[in-house]
């Protein structure tokens, strides 16, 4: 008889573990809270327009690319048509001056020399290492068969220039290698082109270089159609999955997890419990905290978590067409978004996907950093918290208005979506919709992500964006592949992997 997984979560890194534990022929059941699939893996539908909570680009769009290998297993790749911008960003000045991030290499060295002609120097160095890293190759975890070692041969020359520019470049954050543009506008600008100061400029730049050589695209169809693909794949496997089904505890006999009880009492018994929810209550609250070390403690007692965001999404009946997908510009006054003040704004136009918007229209989305704990309390009073939800969406209306003469009277469509939300919707751990900030603290999992089991737990397995500093969809996706070798490998299998 095949071997009980139970998996909690159908995020990406949940759904993906499904998949690959079905190929592997384990009898899978998903658990998870929402009705949906995904996560913040997510979009939502208001009234025509699809707004979409997730994919900016996702790293492994281009064929034969290592991670595409992984999305083609699970079903996600190919299938949406694929857009490669030709810009990730513009940041604007108050005069209305741009830095322009074209994701070619070239013309992004031409345009910052035009800017700076002095600062020659750090940007022959910045695009010499975004093409540098392009030609780079990562590996789809451990090698698993002798095809796959040949292949990784082939990386280590690649894997070893990796780790060595990893070394020089780890403590470069993004403020200090602004620091070093002697152009003020440059150095302003580029300081805000993550609004992270400690963000590793090393994972900037590894994120460029995947985009400009066109393996980071966005998939058309957005963010919750991305999800449902795998899911798709997931269930044609035959593997089994629960909607608003929230675990409440891992069950646990002597030193082995046994199985998962759910909110309503209702108890599944498992050989094998995977976690891919939320770090915190999986550790905290489903196991009460029974399985935790001094180094896991000092994580979620002093690591930084991602800010939580505010996410006011428009429908606005006008045709948007022509006007850039992503700028920051900044503002004339400050604006108060629950207890932080923002001197700029970004928006994301969606004019990229006709799918998103009925046609001569455009869905845009603006992310606004912001506090936890003024949005937890609020809710506390759901008039006060929807007049402010309210209030912030009538303000930066406003403020678009200005840049757009007579775009309040075409917004017909506006949803705001708080730290609040993504708690309620995904149960992540004080809103952090990525886990980990990744940082000076922790920079040294970049490569390798935190281990899979907690101490002293047998037959229990954590994934996903928890597990990995900075989150992302292809760790999440690359954790289900790896847990499943780790079962594999326990009970002596070989690991298989198979494609649509
Ligand atoms: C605004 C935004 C932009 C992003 N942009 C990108 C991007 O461009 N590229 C990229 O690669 N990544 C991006 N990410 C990050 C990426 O989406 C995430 O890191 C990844 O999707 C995390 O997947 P996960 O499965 O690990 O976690 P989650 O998506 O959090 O999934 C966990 C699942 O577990 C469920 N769950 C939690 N608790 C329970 C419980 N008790 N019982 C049952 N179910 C439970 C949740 O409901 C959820 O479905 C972005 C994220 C956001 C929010």
């Amino acid at each position: 008889m095949s071997k009980k997984v139970a998996i909690i979560g159908a995020g990406i890194a949940g759904l993906s573990a499904g998949c690959y534990l079905r190929m592997n022929g384990y009898d899978a059941e998903i658990f998870e809270l929402h009705d949906k699939p995904g996560g913040v893996c997510t979009s939502w539908t208001r009234k025509g327009y699809t707004f979409d909570g997730c994919i900016h680009w996702l790293v492994g769009t281009r064929d034969g690319s290592s991670f595409n290998k992984a999305w083609r297993e699970l079903g996600a790749l190919p299938g949406p048509k694929i857009v490669n911008h030709e810009e990730f960003i513009r940041i604007e000045d108050k005069t209305g001056k741009a830095l322009i991030v074209y994701n070619d290499p070239d013309r992004l060295e031409r345009h910052l020399k035009e800017l700076s002609a002095v600062d020659s120097t750090v940007i022959e160095e910045l695009c010499k290492d975004m093409r540098k890293l392009q030609k780079i190759r990562t590996p789809l975890g451990t090698p698993q068969n002798r095809q796959e070692r040949l292949e990784f041969l082939k990386m280590v020359p690649g894997l070893f220039r990796l780790t060595m520019f990893y070394l020089r470049k780890r403590k470069v954050t993004m403020e200090r290698f602004s620091g070093r543009f002697k152009d003020p506008f440059l150095r302003e600008a580029w300081g805000r082109l993550f609004d992270m100061p400690d963000f590793p400029m090393m994972w900037m730049l590894m994120n460029l270089a995947w985009i400009s050589a066109g393996d980071a695209g966005y998939p058309q169809g957005g963010s919750l159609e991305f999800a449902r693909s795998i899911e798709r794949r997931y269930l044609s496997l035959g593997g089994k999955v629960s909607y608003q089904s929230r675990v409440k505890e891992i069950t646990v006999e002597g030193a082995r997890a046994t199985g998962i009880r759910l909110e309503d009492g209702t108890v599944h018994d498992a050989d094998v419990v995977i976690s891919a929810a939320d770090g915190h209550s999986t550790i905290f609250d489903m196991l009460g905290g029974r399985f935790v070390n001094d180094e896991i403690r000092g994580m979620y007692d002093n690591w930084s978590l991602f800010t939580p965001l505010v996410q006011l999404s428009l429908g606005v009946s006008r045709d948007m067409s022509d006007e850039p997908h992503s700028v920051r510009f900044p503002l004339e006054k400050p604006l108060v978004v629950g207890g932080r003040s923002c001197d700029d704004l970004g928006y994301m136009l969606f004019n990229f996907d006709p799918t998103l918007a009925p046609a001569g229209k455009s869905a845009m989305v603006i992310y606004l950093q912001t506090e936890y704990e003024y949005w937890e309390t609020l809710y506390a009073d759901r008039d006060k918290y929807k007049a402010e939800k309210a209030r912030l969406a009538d303000e930066v209306i406003g403020i678009l208005d200005r840049r757009w003469p007579g775009f309040k009277d075409d917004v017909e469509v506006v949803d705001v979506a708080t730290p609040v939300t993504y708690v309620r919707y995904t149960a992540n751990w004080r809103g952090s919709y990525e886990g980990w900030l990744l940082d000076k603290q922790n920079s040294r999992y970049m490569l390798t992500g935190l281990k899979k089991t907690l101490p002293g737990l047998e037959g229990f397995y954590m994934i996903g964006q928890w597990l990995m500093p900075g989150g992302g969809l292809p760790p999440a996706a690359l954790h289900g592949r790896e847990v499943t070798q780790m079962i594999c490998k326990k009970d002596s299998r070989k690991f298989t992997s198979t494609q649509i």
